[in-house]
């Protein structure tokens, strides 16, 4: 998991020099306005050791030892909104790995005892989320994004290096059972690696553990930021080709535009209907893959109202209006059935 919300191009990130605990506010395109609470300010605490970590290497470990008070945490937030009214999250983050704050639930009371309409989020790699105290202070958040890297044992263990014990079987099974439990918006991040978890046989493997997994978006990215360890990310491309290996049906959004220095392609409309077909797409997709004509006649398709747009949560995708229907259709025999 990528510790910050500041992955996207627009996105800002001031650290307070008062309180180290709070940062941002952040403009987040994928989440709001967002001020991020730090639950492990002073120093790295992980439970994985990610070789795409932008945070400096460190051996994973299984419990905080630098433990911030409630009080603190508290006292810094309820300062930092006093100064920034208008923010749309609370984001719980860590120099590390949040749900390893051993005094998360107490927190998450008392947040929401002063929040008011701001929603809460955190972003956790998923580790500790077989642990039910855990999985049951999630379950009272309103939105949780939770990373998953890989889906089998020997590249989970490659590229999230996690502390002993840490079983990715037992990530994916506590992921599914929370999806059916969240009342809430729930987020999956994937993060691809060159030569790692880029390979057909282990985003099959990841496209079958999504199956059971309901959510509002799968984010799927690669490295923005100088890495811990010498791994290289994957180009837009690369990206845009994997991502036709996850079933058409899961909501995959394409995050990362670092390396989307597009080479636009020249599509015929039968082309776009087709692509969008096997994959809606955003905005910034279609700047990336098509060419000026191929965009005039994208917008003509939309006009003619054989392109629809759906929006999941901030990010507006552009589908096959057939495509649509079909959906629809399908929906309503699965309520029939
Ligand atoms: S080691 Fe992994 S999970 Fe831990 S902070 Fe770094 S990227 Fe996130």
């Amino acid at each position: 998991m990528q510790n910050t919300l500041s992955q996207n191009a627009n996105e800002s990130v001031k650290k307070s020099t008062k309180m180290n605990t709070i940062f941002g506010p952040v403009h987040s395109r994928r989440f709001g306005v967002s001020l991020g609470v730090d639950l492990s300010s002073s120093t790295k605490q992980c439970n994985f050791d990610c070789l795409y970590c932008e945070l400096t290497p460190m051996q994973a470990i299984k419990a905080q030892h630098t433990i911030t008070s409630v009080e603190t945490i508290l006292h810094d937030l309820k300062e930092a909104l006093q100064s920034h009214p208008n923010i749309d999250v609370i984001t719980l983050t860590a120099n590390g790995e949040p749900t390893m704050y051993p005094y998360l639930n107490e927190l998450i009371t008392r947040i929401d005892a002063i929040k008011g309409n701001i929603q809460t989020l955190i972003l956790s790699n998923s580790a500790s989320l077989s642990d039910e105290n855990v999985f049951n202070a999630l379950l009272r958040l309103d939105q949780v994004k939770l990373s998953l890297d890989a889906a089998t044992p020997e590249i989970f263990r490659k590229i999230d290096r996690p502390a002993e014990g840490i079983e990715i079987s037992k990530i994916i099974d506590a992921i599914q059972r929370f999806s059916q439990a969240f009342k809430g918006k729930l987020f999956i991040e994937i993060l691809f690696v060159r030569g790692l978890n880029d390979t057909p046989k282990e985003v099959l493997a990841l496209n079958s553990a999504l199956q059971n997994i309901q959510c509002e978006r799968i984010d799927i990215g690669t490295i923005d930021r100088p890495p811990a360890y010498p791994v290289q990310g994957l180009e837009f491309k690369e990206l845009y080709e994997l991502s036709h290996y996850f079933d058409p049906s899961l909501p995959i959004h394409i995050v990362s535009r670092t390396h989307a220095t597009a080479t636009p392609s020249h599509y015929s409309q039968d082309s776009i209907l087709t692509t969008l077909d096997k994959r809606p797409l955003t905005d910034d997709d279609i700047n990336a893959l098509f060419d000026e004509e191929s965009k005039k006649q994208f917008q003509n398709l939309l006009n003619a109202g054989k392109i629809t747009q759906i929006e999941r949560s901030n990010i507006i995708f552009y589908l096959p209006s057939q495509n649509s229907e079909r959906k629809r259709q399908k929906s309503l025999k699965n309520l029939d059935n």
